[in-house]
């Protein structure tokens, strides 16, 4: 039936890079199998599932959204996709991206943009709009995304889904394309918050194979979506941070965020201000940091290795087919990050801009630890603005980076953030964005419970 879907509605919502139908029938099957030999199968057997791009899947092509990954089929599954495989999903296919998980609306994918659709004029979000996109567009019931800056949350925000980050170190990188390897987490998409529980337990849990995987045991985040979804939280402490309210974000944004805020209230949990005073440093110390890391993780796409290769004719030599790569392979946000990040990292800048970049994420760290001396959980719109037209911001790139404002603080932290839909502004979906302490994403799935 979801084959059927994608069949139906995508080549309007593009959610999809590549569909693996024989590969979904072949899992399907598979499960029934086991099913038959009277294995004992989890929650989520036989659901059907779609893959962000980023996540290397053996055999299947694997483009990261650029052109320079164009026919690569990894040779290796992802630890989260034999996860998912022991958990008995079925994969659908690979969905549309940013390339390199560069942008928050999935406009800058080498393969064409993915639509909104609530609305086929809109952005779906991003960089994992094809993730949150298929949900919308009920072409798979959950699906996988990774969140650097707001990857997974703000797609999940704009098109009415549910998208978690979850601690980081939590859930594998192994297999993931590398974009900025301190803040790189994947995570769960859903249409709702049990859902996604359901998915976060599958995936989570310590990987040998990741060195920053946390050894620690998964708290139960399906048991805290139920107890949630109970309806009562008293004796819970929600903060509210001072330096969101408001200034910067739509007021039908705002008003949605604020009603909600008082329905928590109704269900028993105190509100209070907590203040973050250096959550508004946390935009430029993101776009210092990601694009130094970026800058070297995409070293390795070098013309040899994977993917494309341009020049070749046996007369130029390996640096000048290196370079013609590049040049054809990388889209322009992607270069442009690459750029300012050899530039932050270079010897003579190094302390002023990424070494003061690095103490400011310190600071943002600290605003956190003590938040949480006080406060249970943090909220927020999880994005300033609804769905905005394909276009509005692509002249500028700044217009884009503000779309992670409130989602990039907590990547700078390491702790787990939801979001969850909490009603409409102008008939366009708005985000709420609950944020706990590192290794609290039960806590994190409780809240989120409520407010759905
Ligand atoms: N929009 C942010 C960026 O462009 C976040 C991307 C992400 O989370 N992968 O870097």
């Amino acid at each position: 039936a979801h084959l059927d879907r994608i069949a139906e509605v995508d080549g309007r919502v593009h959610a999809f890079l590549h569909v693996d139908t024989d590969g979904a029938l072949a899992a399907a099957r598979e499960v029934d199998s086991r099913r038959a030999a009277g294995a004992e199968l989890g929650p989520l057997a036989g659901v059907p599932i779609a893959v962000k791009d980023v996540i290397a899947t053996k055999g299947v092509p694997t483009t990261a959204g650029s052109k320079i990954l164009e026919g690569w089929r990894p040779p290796y599954n992802a630890t989260l996709v034999e996860r998912l495989r022991a958990a008995g999903t079925v994969m659908l296919g690979k969905t549309n991206m940013d390339e390199f998980a560069m942008g928050s609306s999935t406009e800058y994918s080498a393969y064409g943009p993915t639509f909104n659709p609530w609305d086929l004029t809109r952005i779906p979000g991003g960089s994992g709009g094809g993730s949150a996109a298929a949900l919308a567009a009920y072409e798979a019931p959950i699906s996988i995304g990774t969140d650097t800056g707001g990857s997974i949350r703000q797609p999940g925000a704009v098109t009415g889904t549910v998208g978690a980050k979850p601690t980081y170190g939590g859930t594998s990188r192994y297999g993931l394309v590398a974009f900025s390897s301190s803040l790189d987490t994947p995570g769960p998409c859903a249409r709702n918050v049990l859902d996604a529980a359901l998915l976060h337990a599958a995936i989570a849990g310590h990987d040998p194979r990741d060195s920053t995987s946390i050894p620690a045991p998964v708290p139960d985040v399906v048991a805290a979506a139920r107890l949630g979804a109970s309806g009562d939280l008293t004796g819970v402490k929600i903060g509210l941070v001072r330096e969101f309210s408001g200034e910067g974000a739509e007021s039908g944004v705002m008003s949605a965020f604020t009603e909600t805020v008082e329905a928590l209230t109704k269900l028993g949990a105190e509100v209070v201000e907590v203040s973050c005073p250096h959550f508004q440093y946390a935009l430029p110390a993101y776009y210092l940091i990601a694009p130094s890391e970026c800058s070297s993780n995409l070293a390795r796409f070098d013309g040899v290795r994977f993917g494309l290769r341009v020049g070749d004719d046996g007369n130029r030599s390996l640096e000048e087919v290196m370079s013609l790569t590049r040049e054809a392979g990388f889209g322009p946000e992607v270069k442009r990050r690459i750029i300012l990040g050899t530039f932050a990292l270079s010897s003579g800048y190094y302390d002023a801009y990424y070494g003061q970049a690095q103490k400011v994420r310190t600071l943002i760290t600290r605003d956190f630890t003590s938040a949480f001396e006080q406060v249970d959980v943090l909220v927020s719109p999880t994005t300033p603005f609804t769905a905005f037209e394909l276009g509005a911001r692509t002249a500028d790139p700044y217009q884009m980076y503000l779309a992670d404002l409130y989602t990039i603080p907590t990547n700078l932290y390491g702790g787990p953030a939801i979001s969850v839909p909490c009603g409409l502004s102008d008939g366009l979906p708005v985000g709420f964005q609950v944020m706990a302490p590192t290794l609290a994403d039960d806590r994190m799935y409780r809240i989120a419970a409520a407010v759905e």
